[in-house]
């Protein structure tokens, strides 16, 4: 049964186990269970994915070994048209693709349907890459002798995403991967497997061949990725999570000398300016915080505000989280879904219970609510103390904290309180001030007057503990490639 048979695409219609066929390793699904699927809005067991073993991963690998010579030296211009077709069928696919990462993740449709075009548009900006991959051609400077580089793809990468974008943190590595000319293993979060699997068959239809792309679920994923990354024929890991995992992460790729991709955690800044346009500056702020009801790497953190403008963005920001219909991903009428797990939910609630433990006010929501789900309501606190634990920790959550400051130079040191330095956003209407506030910001990533930093054409990656390199962009395809240097004779 190919996707586009299962319709209509609603939450009540769509049948969760077509997608838990098995793990899919060198195009073949091998079937098992082990680990439960469940529906954050409901509590209820969607479906149920393969645990792998350490042997199973293994099997993933040869899979991949075995597509490699084929996939690297299949042309350019074919993998570019393979990748179009992904991009084409996921766009085909969007409400399908959207109701299951709703049903799985708990977002909100209109989330969903977003993270769908992001995640396919790094299959046609890839396709577009894949045939651009340039080397470079010198004398060098002895005059001796010419300086040839070639760029080869890197080798089998191993791929780590987290749940909150089932598709599109698969999509940002597999795009580059593949038009890379390397072959993968993805490990998708185990919360939410389902997209990974879906779009496992999709890609097959798209023309991938079989092995090019497997994917492996686990409830024991440290013995079961360090099987994968200690494999010598393994060469590239690229993870996206936690920084705690990666550090983990780190230290074993390190056994094997594995080239790393680190895509880490955020603590964004979100700094307001007295001459901030403030609809502009509010419009941003839903945007950065609220995206995926705040659980994004890049979510606004930290509302550090100054005085003249604090009180109307308080009370403006407020207003509009009030506003938001908190309910089940699946509803249309939905803007706020609930969260992944009830630990997350617990986590949420202790970060807000200690910041109003040092003084911090609510000006709406706070509460946890009673009944099924994994739910939390929108949440703005005033006169957060910079001593709070949210200050320090990811919310991952609908909770929007603001902080006060009085000059520019207060405003920058509190936004580089953080071992993090992922996304930061700046609201002035002083261009130049924007400009000079960014460039002493300490993240990879600035969203200057806009409250969305995320583009698959460009750069998209942190400094300091939030990781180490790049995905999207011309960037992406490098981390998946080796410079070789061949000097030759005149
Ligand atoms: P996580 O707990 O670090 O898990 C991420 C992935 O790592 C999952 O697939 C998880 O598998 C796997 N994993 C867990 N422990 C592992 C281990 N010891 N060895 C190998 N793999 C392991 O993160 P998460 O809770 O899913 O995601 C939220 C985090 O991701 C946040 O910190 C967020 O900021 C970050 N994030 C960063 C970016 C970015 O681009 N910088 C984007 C999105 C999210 P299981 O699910 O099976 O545990």
């Amino acid at each position: 049964m190919t996707l586009a048979s299962v319709l209509p695409p609603t939450a009540n219609s769509l049948d969760c186990s077509h997608y838990a066929k098995g793990l899919y390793i060198g195009g073949q699904w091998i079937g098992g269970s082990g680990i439960p699927v469940v529906d954050p809005s409901t509590e209820q067991v969607l479906a149920e994915v393969p645990d792998a073993s350490e042997a199973q991963a293994t099997l993933a690998v040869d899979a991949a070994a075995a597509a490699a010579q084929g996939w690297r030296t299949t042309p350019p211009r074919q993998r570019a048209e393979i990748l179009l077709r992904c991009h084409k069928l996921m766009l085909e696919r969007i409400e399908e693709l959207a109701t299951l990462i709703s049903l799985e993740n708990g977002k909100a449709l209109s989330d969903a349907r977003g993270e769908v075009t992001y995640a396919a548009e790094f299959f046609r900006w890839y396709a577009e890459e894949a045939v651009r991959i340039g080397g470079e051609y010198r004398v060098a400077p002895s005059g001796s002798n010419r300086i040839l580089v070639d760029m080869e793809p890197i080798g089998i990468a191993v791929l780590i995403t987290p749940w909150n974008f089932p598709a599109a943190m698969a999509t940002r590595k597999i795009a580059p991967a593949l038009a890379a000319g390397c072959t993968v293993v993805l490990k998708p979060a185990s919360e939410t497997p389902l997209t990974a699997y879906a779009l496992a068959d999709l890609y097959a239809e798209a023309g991938v061949p079989a092995g090019v792309v497997n994917v492996i679920t686990t409830t024991r994923p440290g013995p079961v990725t360090a099987t994968m990354l200690n494999d010598a024929r393994v060469r590239k890991l690229s993870f996206t999570g936690s920084t705690g995992v990666g550090r983990t992460l780190l230290t074993e790729a390190a056994k094997t000398v594995l080239s790393c991709s680190m895509e880490l955690g955020g603590n964004a800044p979100f700094i307001v300016f007295d001459d901030a346009d403030l609809e502009a500056a509010l419009d941003g702020a839903m945007v950065a915080k609220m995206r995926n009801a705040g659980e994004a790497c890049t979510a606004a953190n930290r509302f550090i505000v100054q005085d003249g403008i604090y009180d109307r963005f308080a009370e403006g920001l407020a207003n509009r989280m009030a506003a938001l219909r908190v309910g089940p991903g699946t509803d249309p009428a939905t803007a706020c879904g609930p969260m992944i797990t009830k630990k997350a939910v617990d986590k949420i609630d202790t970060l807000v219970t200690d910041a109003l433990g040092k003084g911090a006010r609510i000006l709406v929501g706070g509460e946890r609510p009673e009944g099924t789900g994994f739910f939390y309501p929108p949440t703005v606190l005033v006169d957060v103390p910079p001593s709070a634990a949210m200050a320090q920790e990811e919310i991952f959550g609908p909770v929007a904290p603001l902080y006060r400051f009085t000059n520019e130079d207060e405003a920058v040191a509190l936004a580089n309180d953080t071992e993090y330095g992922l996304a930061a956003y700046i609201f002035t209407q002083d261009l130049k001030r924007g400009l000079a506030i960014a460039g002493k910001v300490e993240a990879g990533m600035i969203a200057l007057n806009r409250g969305l930093v995320s583009d698959p054409a460009a750069p998209f990656g942190g400094v300091k503990q939030s990781g180490l390199g790049r995905e999207g962009g011309i960037h992406g395809i490098a981390e998946f490639m080796e410079p070789k240097y061949i000097a030759t004779a005149f």
